[in-house]
């Protein structure tokens, strides 16, 4: 097979590689030369196709894996960090990534067998989910079946990607940008570099991951705390709103997400997608005129398809969406818990 490769100039690439059964199609794997040999932005899904795939880009880009010398992960999804433990073993390559992404990697590593599932039951009963939803979950922990989430055997990274640090990358000036929000840890990096062509309006190249796309806006629910106490102090549409702000006003010359492709006018992109959470709040809170439980409330919501057309998996990711949205209301004071209410039910204040 032909990879898909892109030269981004000034010893930066993009290997799209494939996520099977997604409709996201590929994440772009960027590949950064730097003195010490080449540097991986996230790595992809774990698959051999996608593997095939990874190897022969990095080929195309004029190196070899073995060669590879560290590897960046934006942040701790499956189609971002799925296959560093493969490319750490054939090249001795280090991993890194921020430290609330590797804390939720060694509680997923670490989870007991069932301990998922009982997590995500009594999450979805107390956001009001309907015995029919919660029916599946209770089966399959029953039958011993689903007791651990994706990514139990992901790989811990070996180094922190602390905020706001210049990467130790010889020959570059990469810095770390915490971006929080799609996940506690993730973090976009920024190539502190003159454009290659020299572009005006900003100033070098973001690698955004998932927190900047051109087309989409990036999945904000609950982080995953499956030990935790539901982290009910936690906001991260709150975290994730700030963080947009943060990187707007790095103004980027050009952005290289891991989605869809590279684009320009990072500000004008910002502002959508502030203003895209801001009439979703506004929305819900019209919504909460009536008292509603995260279950109600999401079934009420406008989504890219009726309620009834959501595949089961989906609805219980967008619970979490709603769920997000709800804690950021309530930060606010534009919502309020219903004092009293089992489940727990939100109005509007
Ligand atoms: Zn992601
Ligand atoms: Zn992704």
């Amino acid at each position: 097979m032909t990879p898909q490769v892109t030269d981004h100039k000034g010893g930066v690439w993009s290997i799209a590689v494939p996520i099977p059964d997604n409709p996201l199609g590929h994440t772009l794997v960027h590949l950064l030369e730097t003195g010490r040999g080449p540097v991986l932005v996230d790595t992809g899904w774990d698959d051999p196709d996608s593997w095939d795939t990874l190897v022969a880009g990095v080929g195309a880009c004029g190196f070899a894996v073995n060669d590879l010398h560290g590897v960046l992960i934006t942040h701790h999804h499956p189609d971002h960090h799925g296959l560093s433990g493969r490319v750490r073993e054939v090249s001795g390559a280090w991993i890194a990534m921020h430290a609330a992404d590797t804390a939720v990697v060694r509680r997923t590593r670490e989870a007991a067998p069932g301990q998922w599932l009982d997590h995500l039951t009594a999450r979805l009963a107390a956001a009001g989910a309907p015995d029919a939803h919660l029916a599946p979950l209770r089966e399959a922990r029953a039958g011993g079946r689903g007791g651990r989430p994706p990514g139990r055997g992901a790989a811990l990274p070996d180094r922190d990607i602390a905020p706001g640090e210049l990467l130790d990358l010889p020959g570059r000036r990469v810095r770390a940008v915490w971006t929080p929000g799609h996940t506690p840890g993730h973090v976009c990096l920024h190539l502190e570099e003159e454009h290659p062509s020299g572009r005006a309006g900003g100033f070098g190249r973001l690698f955004s991951g998932d927190h900047l796309l051109p087309g989409i806006t990036p999945h904000i629910g609950l982080y995953e705390d499956p030990e935790g106490d539901g982290g009910e102090a936690l906001d991260p549409l709150g975290d994730y709103l700030a963080s947009l702000e943060r990187v707007g006003r790095l103004a980027p010359a050009e952005v290289l997400p891991a989605h869809q492709h590279a684009f320009t006018d990072a500000g004008g992109r910002v502002r959508e997608l502030l203003a895209h959470h801001e009439a979703r709040l506004s929305q819900l809170r019209e919504l909460l005129r009536e008292p509603r439980t995260p279950w109600q409330l999401s079934t009420a919501m406008e989504w890219n398809r009726p309620w009834e057309q959501i595949p089961y998996a989906s609805r219980t990711i967008a619970v979490t969406e709603a769920e997000a949205h709800l804690r950021r209301l309530v930060k606010l004071g534009r919502a309020e818990r219903v004092a009293g209410s089992d489940p727990v039910r939100y109005q509007a204040v």
